[in-house]
């Protein structure tokens, strides 16, 4: 098991996972439910992470995350609720509203 990413928000952590799935890398969330319970953790620590479940795979994972963190610089607001998703999202990860696409 090696992280390969830790996300900002949880939807964005299950989409790396779809992502690595999809290019044949088996990966896992972990702190899915740390945003209930913080607590006394440093708040980095409360993010979600992606693991990777085959440390050879580590580059490739390293690879489809830097495509996707390219693709992502723009942002896509909601017109429905005014959540802000990343721009490959194609659904609102609060509401599920088709977001709008990008210019
Ligand atoms: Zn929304």
């Amino acid at each position: 098991m090696r992280r390969v990413y830790t996300a900002a928000t949880l939807p964005e952590a299950h989409l790396i996972r779809q992502l690595l799935e999809s290019a044949g890398i088996n990966a896992r969330v972990f702190n899915e439910n740390a945003q209930g319970a913080i607590g006394e953790l440093p708040v980095t620590d409360a993010w979600p992470d992606v693991w990777i479940v085959q440390n050879h795979q580590f580059h490739a994972a390293r690879a489809v995350i830097e495509r996707y963190e390219a693709s992502s610089e723009d942002e896509l607001l909601c017109n429905s609720c005014g959540e802000i998703s990343p721009g490959s999202f194609e659904v609102c990860w609060q509401c599920q509203a088709v977001l709008p696409t990008q210019a």
